[in-house]
């Protein structure tokens, strides 16, 4: 990763973001009786190359395919120096390859960048309503934009379609894809490292809860699932979604494996939080946190521009409105019926809780935008409170 993005010469490669003490947006959000334990974010916004949360999943599955095919092809073998791979060799058998993907946008920005970084032909499917900026990016680095007519699920759908047909051609399938899921869930053994060095203990009378942006629900379960694997019982993970895009929530709340979408229960997946809007839940994931999860609220998009402004009024850190879905969580879980009873009914002693809000995208946001995003949000303040309105 080194050799092929030198931004990333500091850190050795690794693409990794910083666990931010938060006790200003603590202090701002939920003042005195609400703010039990100590608040972080997690900073995904930052990650190096791709500005957000894909950089995870995303990166390591260009990257699992560029190995199998240099392995393949006997440029590379099992115990090899995986550099190789960022060899005029690897670029020229690459550059027989497609990669494509569909997306709403970021997922788009990193699995293009990475994909063209080595050399492949990469494709990004998205749907007509995507950020112009975003699909300027990517047409800027090299990347095919296609764009669709309807939403996320059609443009997944076409991008599938189209390379089936192609030969020699990789598409990384956002609602189906384990190569994704296993990046993601990587996230978890640097977050405990972290958390260890911050002197957050996790056990029993130390619960930790995580707080995560959740759209098809890739990213967010994979974090869940290698959290689990790490801290058992003692890890409380909620996803956070958009009222009108909770396709996780209508899912699980459906009970069984057959496919149920927002606009099945009349919501119209219509939100300004374009990662987040998905109306159809990932059928590999969910299953997975039928028991793994601790539950799922809802955002709606006032609100998220309100948590965005007081963000960046607190402790100065600017993100994207998808990113600022989780920043509820804490008070949601100590204000809301729900999220009493989920605290009394598992016994948590609160006191000593470490709340972790995953902030999910935002430094690739053009600065005019973030512009935008706050004007919104400082003509929304005094309309909307601040305490969370759980709407599910
Ligand atoms: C994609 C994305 C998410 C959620 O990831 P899913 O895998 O779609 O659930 C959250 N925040 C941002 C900024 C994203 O781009």
């Amino acid at each position: 990763m080194a050799t092929l993005f030198p931004e990333l010469a500091p850190s050795n490669g690794h693409i990794e973001s910083q666990l931010m003490p938060a006790a200003a947006l603590q202090q701002a959000l939920a003042g005195g009786a609400g703010a039990a334990g100590a608040w972080f974010i997690k900073r995904d916004d930052e990650l190096p190359v791709a500005g957000s949360i894909k950089a995870r999943g995303g990166f390591h599955e260009v990257l699992a395919f560029a190995e199998s095919i240099a392995i393949a092809h006997g440029i590379l073998d099992a115990a090899g120096d995986p550099r190789v791979l960022a060899s005029a060799a690897a670029r020229a058998l690459f550059s027989q390859y497609s990669v494509s993907v569909g997306s709403t946008g970021n997922l788009g920005l990193s699995i293009g960048v990475m994909a063209a970084a080595l050399g492949f032909e990469a494709v990004v499917h998205m749907s007509a309503d995507a950020k112009a900026w975003k699909k300027d990016r990517l047409r800027k680095r090299g990347v095919r934009v296609v764009e669709h007519e309807g939403d996320y699920a059609e443009a997944v759908a076409a991008g599938r379609e189209q390379a089936q047909a192609a030969p020699r051609s990789h598409f990384v399938d956002d609602e189906r894809s384990a190569m994704l899921f296993f990046g993601y869930a990587a996230a978890a053994r640097h977050l405990a490292h972290q958390l260890a060095q911050a002197g957050r203990v996790v056990d029993a009378a130390h619960p930790l809860f995580v707080y995560l942006p959740c759209g098809v629900g890739g990213a967010p379960g994979g974090i869940t699932y290698g959290l689990k694997a790490l801290f058992g019982e003692h890890v409380h993970c909620f996803f956070a979604e958009p009222v009108a895009s909770p396709c996780v929530l209508v899912q699980l709340a459906s009970g069984g494996d057959a496919p149920v979408s927002v606009y099945d229960i009349g919501l119209d997946n219509r939100t300004d939080a374009d990662g987040l809007a998905v109306g159809q839940a990932s059928p590999l994931v969910s299953p997975l946190m039928a028991s793994q999860l601790a539950g799922v609220f809802t955002v709606p998009d006032d609100q998220l521009y309100v948590h965005l402004l007081a963000l960046k009024t607190s402790m100065s850190v600017e993100v994207e409105p998808s990113a600022a879905a989780g920043i509820g969580g804490p008070s949601w879980l100590s204000d809301s019926p729900a999220g009493q009873a989920y605290v009394r009914d598992n016994g948590l002693d609160m006191r000593a809780a470490t709340h972790v809000i995953w902030a999910t995208g935002g430094s690739l946001v053009p600065p005019e935008e973030l512009r935008r995003f706050q004007a919104h949000a400082e003509a929304l303040t005094g309309q909307v409170s601040g305490a969370m309105q759980p709407a599910a």
